[in-house]
């Protein structure tokens, strides 16, 4: 089916099929009983409530610029150094060695941007993969319109990049390698310590995108041996607009942003301090809860992904089966459309994602999927469940209770064949 009629399809799924949200969370809808349900934290995750609190007082009494030499300044200075240890303490880091940007989008193009200008003399080869987020891919394809050569490595179908792929891409002029820590669609984890190393035999920097690991599994810049880190508060409670870049003291990155001194000259702009403030906040939480080695989340997403297979025929878990993010249950349905299992999920009271997006009139795949070796049909079905530190076994039951009779009832009207 071309992607015009998909979405020709969803727009009448949307139509037709979208009950009204009931109000009460106690109704009941289709013999079930509703339940709010928010399963799409590798999308965002609510800021907890001590880090809010810990952040008002930095937007009512001690507003002052961090840069300004009065009291109130110099207090918001103290709070953003209290903030930048306590995130390069969660990530192993040397305050010194923590810049902090707008999230992690600036940090990935800081980090790949300026390392490769300022290398360009020495080295023009940058590598990375088919899997990464749109902030690397994209920031990847304008290095190279400048003239950079760029190359893009495959991954094996639990979307793992292998070793020997990475060692025979790597040049004697390759300058950086970036690898994502854990993907954001189907939650593998990548052998980031490993990759690193082999990069290192060539003399080249390694840069990971850590955006959904910080504060899901630990995170250590030192054991993974990197040299560049993006990292952005709004994954692990913390407040959005607020990231930063670990940078290994002596690794050449700039400035990004023309303008002010900000951040030893490396981020010019005044600094968002009640934002650093929660960051910092959250950071200290995430480190307290990886601790305290829980494992109740991994065991929730395990029984999400084993009840969904059980209960659905012709679906398929996608990603790594045990290196994953914990909580993370990412599936392909066949024979249905993963944005109109999402609007009937929404109409049940669960919160969920998928791979694709229906906009501007087409419907594209996830690249993610397609990487993994999936056709378009199986990656057009893609629903991504992510689970956070409040969902609970009710919660997980409530969705294998609701998603069964979904497909089946999507599959009966479904053009696709089934
Ligand atoms: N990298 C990855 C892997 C992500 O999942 C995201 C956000 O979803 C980003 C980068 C971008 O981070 P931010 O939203 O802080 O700009």
């Amino acid at each position: 089916m071309g992607t015009s009629c998909r979405c020709k399809w969803l727009q009448a799924v949307r139509r037709i099929e979208r009950p009204a949200r009931p109000r009460q969370m106690e109704s009941k809808k289709g013999g079930h009983q509703m339940r709010t349900v928010y399963m799409d934290h590798s999308a965002t995750t609510p800021v907890d409530p001590v880090v809010l609190n810990a952040m008002i007082p930095y937007y009512t009494d001690i507003y002052g610029n961090s840069s300004s030499v009065h009291s109130q300044g110099q207090k918001a200075a103290r709070a953003l150094e209290n903030a930048r240890e306590q995130v390069a303490s969660l990530l192993g880091a040397s305050p010194g060695e923590i810049i902090f940007t707008a999230g992690g989008t600036e940090a990935d193009n800081q980090a790949l941007i300026t390392y490769m200008n300022n290398n360009r003399e020495k080295r023009r080869h940058i590598i990375t993969s088919a899997i990464e987020h749109h902030a690397i891919l994209h920031t990847c394809e304008h290095l190279a319109k400048q003239g950079f050569d760029l190359t893009v490595l495959p991954v094996n179908s639990e979307g793992t990049v292998e070793p020997q792929t990475l060692r025979t891409a790597l040049r004697p002029d390759t300058a950086l390698v970036s690898i994502m820590h854990a993907n954001n669609e189907v939650g593998t984890i990548q052998d980031i310590k490993e990759l690193a190393a082999i990069s290192h035999e060539v003399g080249a920097v390694f840069h990971t995108d850590a955006v959904q690991s910080v504060g899901k599994i630990p995170v250590n810049v030192k054991d993974l041996g990197v040299d560049l880190l993006s990292a952005s508060s709004h994954k692990l409670y913390g407040p959005k607009g607020i990231g930063c870049l670990y940078a290994k003291k002596g690794v050449r990155i700039g400035s990004y942003l023309y303008g002010g001194g900000h951040e030893r000259n490396l981020r010019a702009g005044t600094v968002n301090v009640p934002g650093a403030v929660g960051f910092g906040k959250a950071a200290e939480l995430a480190q307290q809860r990886l601790n305290q080695n829980d494992s109740t989340l991994w065991e929730l997403g395990q029984r999400l992904r084993r009840g969904i297979i059980e209960a659905i025929p012709n679906t398929r878990l996608t990603g790594h089966p045990i290196n994953r993010l914990p909580g993370s249950v990412s599936v392909c349905f066949e024979y249905v459309e993963g944005e109109s299992i999402l609007l009937m999920l929404d109409s049940y009271g669960i919160m969920a994602s998928s791979g694709s997006a229906c906009t501007s009139g087409s419907l594209e795949p996830s690249h993610v999927l397609l990487a993994l070796g999936l056709s378009h049909e199986i990656a057009h079905g893609s629903v991504r469940l992510t689970m956070g530190k409040d969902n609970t076994i009710e919660d997980v039951d409530y969705v294998l209770e609701v998603l069964p009779p979904i497909i089946k009832n999507l599959r009966m009207m479904s053009p696709l064949g089934q």
